[in-house]
């Protein structure tokens, strides 16, 4: 299998809701973001997937996010914008907006820093 990543950068705030600790308060994170698609064959000019298709569809979802407070918008006012939720959210997100992927090629995960020492990694159930 051939494997290609992009990846890119966001800040923005959030707080955890339920949560007992100091990130139950208003924050902000520099998060990184990575997602990773995976296939069996190359195109005619030995490409898996462009990746500036990938980063073109990345950087739309960030535009959203970016200097945000995550809480305030869609799907985060009920669903807690947790690292974890949010590379759901990106993985979700990607799958929506890459619909042309070649044959048996599939986005396997996203992964989110919220720090340079913390992350969470989302990929479908096997
Ligand atoms: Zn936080």
């Amino acid at each position: 299998m051939f494997h290609v990543s992009v990846e890119d950068t966001f800040s923005s705030g959030h707080a955890l809701r339920g949560y007992r600790g100091k990130c139950e308060n208003v924050h902000g994170h520099n998060y990184r973001v990575r997602v990773t698609v995976e296939g069996p064959q190359l195109d005619s000019i030995g490409l898996l997937v462009d990746f500036t298709l990938l980063k073109q569809v990345m950087r739309e979802i960030i535009g959203r996010l970016d200097h945000q407070f995550i809480n305030d918008l869609e799907p985060f006012r009920a669903v807690n914008p947790s690292a974890e939720n949010l590379a759901k959210y990106f993985y979700d997100e990607m799958q929506r907006g890459l619909k042309d992927l070649p044959p048996g090629a599939r986005i396997t995960d996203a992964i989110i820093w919220e720090t340079d020492t913390s992350q969470a990694k989302y990929s479908p159930a096997k």
